[in-house]
Protein backbone atom coordinates (compact mmCIF):
# COMPACT_ATOMS: atom_id res chain seq x y z
CA UNK A 1 0.00 0.00 0.00
CA UNK A 2 1.22 3.88 -0.54
CA UNK A 3 0.36 6.75 0.94
CA UNK A 4 -1.54 8.00 -2.15
CA UNK A 5 -4.00 5.27 -1.99
CA UNK A 6 -5.36 6.42 1.18
CA UNK A 7 -7.36 9.31 0.08
CA UNK A 8 -5.24 12.26 1.64
CA UNK A 9 -5.27 15.14 -0.25
CA UNK A 10 -2.25 16.62 -2.82
CA UNK A 11 -0.40 18.87 -0.80
CA UNK A 12 0.09 16.49 2.40
CA UNK A 13 1.25 13.94 0.06
CA UNK A 14 3.54 16.43 -1.18
CA UNK A 15 4.63 16.69 2.42
CA UNK A 16 4.96 13.37 3.23
CA UNK A 17 6.87 12.63 0.01
CA UNK A 18 9.66 15.65 0.98
CA UNK A 19 9.75 13.14 4.04
CA UNK A 20 10.98 10.39 1.89
CA UNK A 21 8.10 8.07 2.54
CA UNK A 22 5.90 6.39 0.87
CA UNK A 23 4.59 3.43 2.58
CA UNK A 24 2.51 3.96 5.23
CA UNK A 25 3.34 1.77 8.20
CA UNK A 26 0.72 -0.14 9.71
CA UNK A 27 -1.02 1.93 11.96
CA UNK A 28 -0.77 4.15 9.76
CA UNK A 29 -2.46 2.08 7.18
CA UNK A 30 -5.51 1.85 9.93
CA UNK A 31 -5.80 4.81 11.16
CA UNK A 32 -5.73 7.48 8.36
CA UNK A 33 -9.05 6.13 6.30
CA UNK A 34 -10.85 5.52 9.59
CA UNK A 35 -10.19 9.13 10.72
CA UNK A 36 -10.59 10.69 7.30
CA UNK A 37 -14.03 8.93 8.11
CA UNK A 38 -14.83 10.51 10.82
CA UNK A 39 -14.92 7.67 12.93
CA UNK A 40 -13.52 7.90 16.56
CA UNK A 41 -10.59 6.07 16.93
CA UNK A 42 -8.78 3.89 19.89
CA UNK A 43 -5.71 3.12 18.75
CA UNK A 44 -2.83 1.06 20.67
CA UNK A 45 0.04 1.81 18.88
CA UNK A 46 3.54 2.91 21.15
CA UNK A 47 6.48 4.86 19.77
CA UNK A 48 7.82 4.27 16.96
CA UNK A 49 5.07 2.65 15.22
CA UNK A 50 4.64 6.14 13.04
CA UNK A 51 1.25 6.20 15.14
CA UNK A 52 2.03 10.78 14.82
CA UNK A 53 1.56 10.78 11.22
CA UNK A 54 -1.41 8.32 11.83
CA UNK A 55 -3.39 11.26 13.44
CA UNK A 56 -1.59 14.26 12.30
CA UNK A 57 -1.83 13.63 8.48
CA UNK A 58 -5.75 12.90 8.58
CA UNK A 59 -6.27 15.59 11.11
CA UNK A 60 -4.67 18.20 8.81
CA UNK A 61 -6.55 17.20 5.78
CA UNK A 62 -10.00 17.42 8.17
CA UNK A 63 -9.26 21.05 9.37
CA UNK A 64 -7.84 22.38 5.93
CA UNK A 65 -11.47 20.73 4.14
CA UNK A 66 -13.26 22.68 7.01
CA UNK A 67 -14.28 26.26 6.88
CA UNK A 68 -11.82 27.61 9.37
CA UNK A 69 -13.56 29.70 12.27
CA UNK A 70 -13.49 33.66 11.80
CA UNK A 71 -12.11 34.20 15.24
CA UNK A 72 -9.67 31.03 15.03
CA UNK A 73 -10.89 29.49 17.66
CA UNK A 74 -8.65 26.35 18.16
CA UNK A 75 -10.15 23.44 16.49
CA UNK A 76 -7.85 20.36 17.63
CA UNK A 77 -6.50 19.72 20.62
CA UNK A 78 -3.76 16.86 20.84
CA UNK A 79 -2.61 16.07 24.54
CA UNK A 80 0.36 14.72 25.26
CA UNK A 81 2.25 13.75 28.10
CA UNK A 82 5.85 15.61 28.40
CA UNK A 83 7.39 18.76 26.74
CA UNK A 84 9.22 16.73 24.25
CA UNK A 85 6.41 15.04 22.92
CA UNK A 86 4.25 18.29 22.81
CA UNK A 87 6.94 19.77 20.64
CA UNK A 88 8.07 16.51 18.98
CA UNK A 89 3.81 16.16 17.46
CA UNK A 90 3.72 20.03 17.06
CA UNK A 91 7.02 19.79 14.42
CA UNK A 92 4.83 16.77 12.60
CA UNK A 93 2.36 19.38 12.60
CA UNK A 94 4.38 21.82 10.82
CA UNK A 95 6.42 19.24 8.24
CA UNK A 96 3.47 17.55 7.24
CA UNK A 97 1.12 20.91 7.21
CA UNK A 98 3.53 23.06 5.67
CA UNK A 99 1.74 23.18 2.53
CA UNK A 100 -1.58 24.12 4.23
CA UNK A 101 -2.37 27.39 6.06
CA UNK A 102 -3.12 25.79 9.25
CA UNK A 103 -1.53 27.47 12.00
CA UNK A 104 -0.66 25.70 15.25
CA UNK A 105 1.15 26.13 18.69
CA UNK A 106 2.67 23.88 21.12
CA UNK A 107 1.54 24.81 25.21
CA UNK A 108 4.05 23.20 27.89
CA UNK A 109 5.09 24.39 30.64
CA UNK A 110 8.60 24.94 32.46
CA UNK A 111 9.09 28.30 30.15
CA UNK A 112 7.86 31.27 30.01
CA UNK A 113 4.09 31.47 29.79
CA UNK A 114 4.01 34.81 27.88
CA UNK A 115 5.09 34.10 24.58
CA UNK A 116 2.23 30.98 24.38
CA UNK A 117 -0.39 33.61 25.69
CA UNK A 118 0.01 36.06 22.35
CA UNK A 119 0.63 32.66 20.29
CA UNK A 120 -2.95 31.52 21.62
CA UNK A 121 -4.38 35.56 21.11
CA UNK A 122 -2.87 35.53 17.85
CA UNK A 123 -5.57 32.98 16.67
CA UNK A 124 -4.57 28.73 15.79
CA UNK A 125 -6.22 26.04 14.81
CA UNK A 126 -3.91 23.20 16.18
CA UNK A 127 -3.49 23.10 19.80
CA UNK A 128 -0.59 20.51 20.96
CA UNK A 129 -0.42 20.58 25.09
CA UNK A 130 0.56 19.17 28.23
CA UNK A 131 -2.24 18.95 30.20
CA UNK A 132 -0.85 21.46 33.26
CA UNK A 133 0.33 24.64 31.43
CA UNK A 134 -2.87 23.60 29.20
CA UNK A 135 -5.26 24.19 32.57
CA UNK A 136 -2.84 27.52 33.36
CA UNK A 137 -3.88 28.92 30.07
CA UNK A 138 -8.08 27.99 30.15
CA UNK A 139 -7.83 29.83 33.85
CA UNK A 140 -6.07 32.42 33.03
CA UNK A 141 -8.60 32.89 29.87
CA UNK A 142 -5.94 32.88 27.13
CA UNK A 143 -8.27 29.93 25.31
CA UNK A 144 -11.37 29.28 24.14
CA UNK A 145 -11.63 25.70 23.43
CA UNK A 146 -15.87 25.56 22.59
CA UNK A 147 -14.65 25.37 19.01
CA UNK A 148 -12.21 21.86 19.16
CA UNK A 149 -13.71 19.65 16.90
CA UNK A 150 -11.15 17.33 17.11
CA UNK A 151 -9.26 15.81 20.22
CA UNK A 152 -6.48 13.56 20.20
CA UNK A 153 -4.85 12.23 23.73
CA UNK A 154 -1.49 10.87 22.47
CA UNK A 155 0.03 8.32 24.57
CA UNK A 156 -2.56 8.17 27.86
CA UNK A 157 -1.33 5.86 29.58
CA UNK A 158 1.80 7.67 29.71
CA UNK A 159 -0.43 10.94 30.95
CA UNK A 160 -2.45 8.76 33.86
CA UNK A 161 0.78 7.20 34.54
CA UNK A 162 1.95 10.66 35.23
CA UNK A 163 -0.79 11.72 37.32
CA UNK A 164 -2.55 13.73 34.92
CA UNK A 165 -6.25 11.88 34.84
CA UNK A 166 -7.61 15.03 36.84
CA UNK A 167 -6.56 17.63 34.36
CA UNK A 168 -7.48 15.78 31.24
CA UNK A 169 -11.04 15.09 32.73
CA UNK A 170 -11.07 19.28 33.72
CA UNK A 171 -10.25 20.15 30.10
CA UNK A 172 -12.42 17.25 28.43
CA UNK A 173 -15.79 18.98 30.51
CA UNK A 174 -14.87 21.84 28.51
CA UNK A 175 -15.26 20.30 25.08
CA UNK A 176 -18.22 20.31 22.66
CA UNK A 177 -19.89 17.62 23.34
CA UNK A 178 -20.05 16.48 19.72
CA UNK A 179 -16.59 16.06 18.57
CA UNK A 180 -13.91 13.75 17.04
CA UNK A 181 -11.59 11.84 19.55
CA UNK A 182 -8.86 9.34 19.11
CA UNK A 183 -7.00 8.11 21.77
CA UNK A 184 -3.63 6.13 21.56
CA UNK A 185 -2.20 4.52 24.22
CA UNK A 186 0.59 1.78 23.99
CA UNK A 187 -1.73 -0.52 26.77
CA UNK A 188 -4.59 -0.61 27.95
CA UNK A 189 -5.41 -0.29 31.39
CA UNK A 190 -8.73 -0.77 33.28
CA UNK A 191 -8.37 3.02 33.75
CA UNK A 192 -7.24 3.76 30.09
CA UNK A 193 -10.51 1.84 29.20
CA UNK A 194 -12.68 3.55 31.75
CA UNK A 195 -11.41 6.92 30.20
CA UNK A 196 -12.25 5.45 26.94
CA UNK A 197 -15.94 4.57 27.76
CA UNK A 198 -16.48 8.03 28.87
CA UNK A 199 -14.95 9.70 25.83
CA UNK A 200 -15.17 7.84 22.85
CA UNK A 201 -18.42 7.40 20.33
CA UNK A 202 -18.72 3.78 18.87
CA UNK A 203 -14.64 3.67 18.33
CA UNK A 204 -12.92 1.77 15.71
CA UNK A 205 -10.34 -0.22 17.44
CA UNK A 206 -6.60 -0.33 15.47
CA UNK A 207 -3.94 -2.15 17.26
CA UNK A 208 -0.36 -2.89 15.74
CA UNK A 209 2.00 -5.30 17.38
CA UNK A 210 4.14 -3.97 19.70
CA UNK A 211 7.40 -3.73 17.33
CA UNK A 212 9.68 -3.27 20.11
CA UNK A 213 8.56 -6.78 21.68
CA UNK A 214 10.66 -8.71 18.80
CA UNK A 215 12.82 -5.36 18.69
CA UNK A 216 13.03 -5.90 14.79
CA UNK A 217 15.50 -4.42 13.00
CA UNK A 218 17.63 -4.06 16.10
CA UNK A 219 20.83 -6.00 16.43
CA UNK A 220 21.48 -6.39 20.19
CA UNK A 221 24.71 -7.45 22.20
CA UNK A 222 25.88 -7.00 25.63
CA UNK A 223 29.67 -6.82 27.03
CA UNK A 224 30.40 -7.88 30.50
CA UNK A 225 32.80 -5.98 32.55
CA UNK A 226 33.18 -4.68 36.38
CA UNK A 227 30.63 -1.99 37.17
CA UNK A 228 34.09 0.39 37.91
CA UNK A 229 35.27 -0.15 34.24
CA UNK A 230 32.02 0.85 32.46
CA UNK A 231 33.16 4.27 31.66
CA UNK A 232 36.18 3.03 30.19
CA UNK A 233 34.68 0.92 28.26
CA UNK A 234 31.99 2.78 26.67
CA UNK A 235 35.00 5.34 25.65
CA UNK A 236 36.85 2.47 23.90
CA UNK A 237 33.64 1.05 22.30
CA UNK A 238 32.75 4.75 20.96
CA UNK A 239 36.65 5.53 19.81
CA UNK A 240 36.68 2.14 18.50
CA UNK A 241 33.84 1.92 16.36
CA UNK A 242 33.69 5.43 15.88
CA UNK A 243 29.64 5.71 17.30
CA UNK A 244 28.77 9.28 16.06
CA UNK A 245 25.34 9.53 17.47
CA UNK A 246 24.54 7.40 20.87
CA UNK A 247 21.93 7.63 23.16
CA UNK A 248 23.22 6.03 26.10
CA UNK A 249 21.10 4.76 29.26
CA UNK A 250 21.61 5.23 32.90
CA UNK A 251 19.56 4.18 35.93
CA UNK A 252 20.16 7.78 37.91
CA UNK A 253 20.48 11.34 36.87
CA UNK A 254 23.24 11.47 39.11
CA UNK A 255 25.19 8.55 37.15
CA UNK A 256 23.90 10.69 34.01
CA UNK A 257 25.68 13.24 34.88
CA UNK A 258 28.79 11.38 36.20
CA UNK A 259 29.37 9.40 33.02
CA UNK A 260 28.64 13.05 30.72
CA UNK A 261 31.12 14.23 32.62
CA UNK A 262 33.40 11.59 31.99
CA UNK A 263 32.86 11.43 28.44
CA UNK A 264 33.08 14.41 28.11
CA UNK A 265 36.96 14.68 29.66
CA UNK A 266 37.79 11.74 27.26
CA UNK A 267 37.68 14.30 24.71
CA UNK A 268 33.83 12.94 23.37
CA UNK A 269 31.00 15.22 23.27
CA UNK A 270 28.67 14.96 25.22
CA UNK A 271 25.78 15.62 27.20
CA UNK A 272 22.91 14.50 30.28
CA UNK A 273 19.39 14.95 29.70
CA UNK A 274 17.33 14.05 33.02
CA UNK A 275 14.16 15.45 35.21
CA UNK A 276 16.64 18.06 36.95
CA UNK A 277 17.73 19.82 34.11
CA UNK A 278 15.99 22.98 33.06
CA UNK A 279 13.53 23.07 29.78
CA UNK A 280 16.15 25.17 27.98
CA UNK A 281 18.87 22.71 28.72
CA UNK A 282 17.14 19.82 27.89
CA UNK A 283 15.87 21.25 24.69
CA UNK A 284 19.56 22.12 23.96
CA UNK A 285 20.58 19.40 24.65
CA UNK A 286 18.18 17.34 22.57
CA UNK A 287 18.85 19.66 20.13
CA UNK A 288 22.72 19.27 19.57
CA UNK A 289 22.44 16.15 19.99
CA UNK A 290 19.94 15.68 16.76
CA UNK A 291 22.21 17.94 15.04
CA UNK A 292 25.03 15.76 16.31
CA UNK A 293 26.83 18.68 17.68
CA UNK A 294 26.98 16.66 20.94
CA UNK A 295 27.84 12.72 19.82
CA UNK A 296 26.24 11.31 23.01
CA UNK A 297 23.18 12.02 24.84
CA UNK A 298 23.27 10.56 28.29
CA UNK A 299 19.59 10.00 29.98
CA UNK A 300 17.62 8.51 31.82
CA UNK A 301 14.51 6.09 31.30
CA UNK A 302 11.97 9.32 31.77
CA UNK A 303 13.95 11.88 30.18
CA UNK A 304 14.22 9.56 27.10
CA UNK A 305 10.88 8.65 26.62
CA UNK A 306 9.28 10.28 23.87
CA UNK A 307 13.02 11.45 22.43
CA UNK A 308 12.10 10.94 18.22
CA UNK A 309 15.10 10.77 16.14
CA UNK A 310 15.02 9.24 12.91
CA UNK A 311 17.29 6.75 12.24
CA UNK A 312 18.92 6.75 15.30
CA UNK A 313 22.01 4.15 14.86
CA UNK A 314 22.91 3.04 18.53
CA UNK A 315 21.53 2.90 21.81
CA UNK A 316 23.94 1.83 24.63
CA UNK A 317 22.05 0.51 27.78
CA UNK A 318 25.14 1.99 30.54
CA UNK A 319 22.87 -0.03 33.21
CA UNK A 320 20.48 -2.53 32.50
CA UNK A 321 16.98 -1.16 33.52
CA UNK A 322 15.38 -2.25 36.60
CA UNK A 323 12.18 -3.52 34.84
CA UNK A 324 12.70 -5.95 31.72
CA UNK A 325 10.12 -3.92 29.77
CA UNK A 326 12.26 -0.91 29.90
CA UNK A 327 14.89 -2.35 27.86
CA UNK A 328 12.74 -2.87 25.45
CA UNK A 329 11.22 0.56 25.40
CA UNK A 330 15.19 2.15 25.80
CA UNK A 331 16.16 -0.45 22.39
CA UNK A 332 12.90 0.70 20.73
CA UNK A 333 14.82 4.22 20.34
CA UNK A 334 16.44 2.72 17.53
CA UNK A 335 15.81 1.04 14.56
CA UNK A 336 12.77 2.85 14.14
CA UNK A 337 10.28 2.32 11.20
CA UNK A 338 12.49 -0.09 9.39
CA UNK A 339 15.52 1.72 9.88
CA UNK A 340 18.07 -0.90 11.41
CA UNK A 341 20.06 0.44 15.01
CA UNK A 342 22.29 -1.57 17.12
CA UNK A 343 21.96 -1.71 20.71
CA UNK A 344 24.75 -2.65 23.11
CA UNK A 345 24.20 -3.21 26.68
CA UNK A 346 27.20 -2.90 29.49
CA UNK A 347 26.59 -5.68 32.27
CA UNK A 348 28.44 -6.49 35.39
CA UNK A 349 27.82 -9.04 38.12
CA UNK A 350 25.44 -7.39 39.78
CA UNK A 351 22.75 -7.15 37.07
CA UNK A 352 22.81 -10.75 36.22
CA UNK A 353 19.53 -10.95 37.06
CA UNK A 354 18.10 -7.94 35.40
CA UNK A 355 19.74 -9.90 32.12
CA UNK A 356 17.90 -12.85 32.46
CA UNK A 357 14.56 -11.28 33.28
CA UNK A 358 15.32 -9.34 30.23
CA UNK A 359 16.07 -12.41 27.91
CA UNK A 360 13.15 -14.17 29.06
CA UNK A 361 10.99 -11.25 28.05
CA UNK A 362 12.76 -11.40 24.64
CA UNK A 363 12.43 -14.67 24.51
CA UNK A 364 16.40 -15.15 23.35
CA UNK A 365 19.33 -14.76 24.42
CA UNK A 366 21.54 -11.40 23.66
CA UNK A 367 24.66 -11.98 21.88
CA UNK A 368 27.30 -11.88 24.90
CA UNK A 369 30.76 -10.47 24.09
CA UNK A 370 33.86 -9.50 25.64
CA UNK A 371 36.63 -6.83 25.17
CA UNK A 372 39.84 -8.05 25.72
CA UNK A 373 41.73 -6.07 28.45
CA UNK A 374 38.18 -5.52 30.33
CA UNK A 375 37.09 -8.77 31.02
CA UNK A 376 35.86 -9.37 34.43
CA UNK A 377 37.47 -9.93 38.08
CA UNK A 378 35.60 -12.89 39.38
CA UNK A 379 36.84 -11.32 42.29
CA UNK A 380 34.62 -9.13 42.96
CA UNK A 381 30.84 -9.67 44.15
CA UNK A 382 27.71 -8.81 43.66
CA UNK A 383 25.91 -6.21 45.13
CA UNK A 384 22.48 -5.04 45.06
CA UNK A 385 21.73 -2.36 42.43
CA UNK A 386 20.27 0.87 44.14
CA UNK A 387 20.29 4.60 43.82
CA UNK A 388 23.79 5.53 44.76
CA UNK A 389 22.81 7.51 47.95
CA UNK A 390 20.97 4.03 49.21
CA UNK A 391 24.24 1.96 48.14
CA UNK A 392 26.74 3.66 49.97
CA UNK A 393 27.18 1.94 52.96
CA UNK A 394 25.19 -0.88 51.76
CA UNK A 395 26.09 -3.96 52.45
CA UNK A 396 26.78 -6.60 49.43
CA UNK A 397 24.11 -9.26 48.89
CA UNK A 398 24.32 -12.65 47.50
CA UNK A 399 24.08 -12.42 43.56
CA UNK A 400 20.37 -12.66 42.45
CA UNK A 401 21.13 -14.99 39.20
CA UNK A 402 22.90 -18.03 37.68
CA UNK A 403 24.80 -17.20 34.70
CA UNK A 404 24.15 -19.62 31.83
CA UNK A 405 27.40 -20.14 29.42
CA UNK A 406 27.12 -18.76 26.53
CA UNK A 407 28.27 -21.09 23.72
CA UNK A 408 30.73 -20.21 21.65
CA UNK A 409 29.62 -17.36 19.13
CA UNK A 410 32.21 -16.00 15.94
CA UNK A 411 33.29 -13.17 18.88
CA UNK A 412 35.91 -15.74 20.43
CA UNK A 413 33.28 -18.14 22.56
CA UNK A 414 33.66 -15.89 25.41
CA UNK A 415 32.34 -17.75 28.66
CA UNK A 416 30.73 -15.09 31.06
CA UNK A 417 32.42 -15.25 34.55
CA UNK A 418 31.14 -17.17 37.45
CA UNK A 419 29.36 -14.91 39.92
CA UNK A 420 30.67 -16.01 43.25
CA UNK A 421 27.80 -18.06 45.23
CA UNK A 422 25.85 -18.21 41.82
CA UNK A 423 23.29 -20.70 42.03
CA UNK A 424 24.26 -23.03 39.45
CA UNK A 425 20.34 -24.59 38.73
CA UNK A 426 18.52 -21.20 37.20
CA UNK A 427 16.08 -20.07 39.73
CA UNK A 428 12.67 -21.09 38.29
CA UNK A 429 9.48 -18.81 38.91
CA UNK A 430 8.60 -18.60 43.35
CA UNK A 431 13.09 -18.22 43.54
CA UNK A 432 13.86 -18.10 46.71
CA UNK A 433 16.42 -15.69 45.73
CA UNK A 434 15.81 -12.31 46.72
CA UNK A 435 15.87 -9.53 44.40
CA UNK A 436 18.26 -6.93 44.15
CA UNK A 437 15.97 -3.98 42.16
CA UNK A 438 15.24 -1.07 43.78
CA UNK A 439 13.11 0.71 42.18
P1 LIG B 1 6.29 7.82 15.88
O1 LIG B 1 5.86 6.44 16.22
O2 LIG B 1 5.17 8.67 15.42
O3 LIG B 1 7.09 8.42 17.01
O4 LIG B 1 7.27 7.74 14.60
C1 LIG B 1 8.46 7.04 14.61
C2 LIG B 1 9.39 7.45 13.51
O5 LIG B 1 8.97 6.90 12.26
C3 LIG B 1 9.50 8.93 13.28
O6 LIG B 1 10.87 9.25 13.22
C4 LIG B 1 8.86 9.19 11.95
O7 LIG B 1 9.43 10.25 11.28
C5 LIG B 1 9.07 7.88 11.24
N1 LIG B 1 8.00 7.56 10.28
C6 LIG B 1 6.70 7.91 10.38
N2 LIG B 1 6.01 7.44 9.35
C7 LIG B 1 6.87 6.77 8.56
C8 LIG B 1 6.72 6.06 7.33
N3 LIG B 1 5.56 5.90 6.73
N4 LIG B 1 7.83 5.49 6.82
C9 LIG B 1 9.02 5.60 7.44
N5 LIG B 1 9.21 6.27 8.60
C10 LIG B 1 8.15 6.85 9.15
Amino acid sequence: MKFTELGLDAGILLAVADQGYDTPTPIQAQAIPVVLAGRDLMAAAQTGTGKTAGFVLPMLQLLSQGSASTKRKPRALVLAPTRELAIQVQESVRTYGKHLSLRSTPIFGGVGINPQTSALRAGVDIVVATPGRLLDHINQRNIDLSGIEILVLDEADRMLDMGFIRDIRKILALLPKKKQSLLFSATFSEEIRTLATGLLDNPVTVEVARRNATAEGVAQCLYYVDRERKRDLLVRLIGDNNWHQVLVFTRTKHGADALAERLTKSGISAAALHGNKSQGQRTRALDDFKRLKTNVLVATDIAARGIDIDELPHVVNFDLPNVAEDYVHRIGRTGRAGSSGEATSLVCIDEHKLLRDIEQLLKREIEKRMLPGFEPDPRIKAEPIMKPRVARGARPTKPTAAVKTVAAKSHGGFHPPKPAQANRNAPSRGSHHSGSRHQ
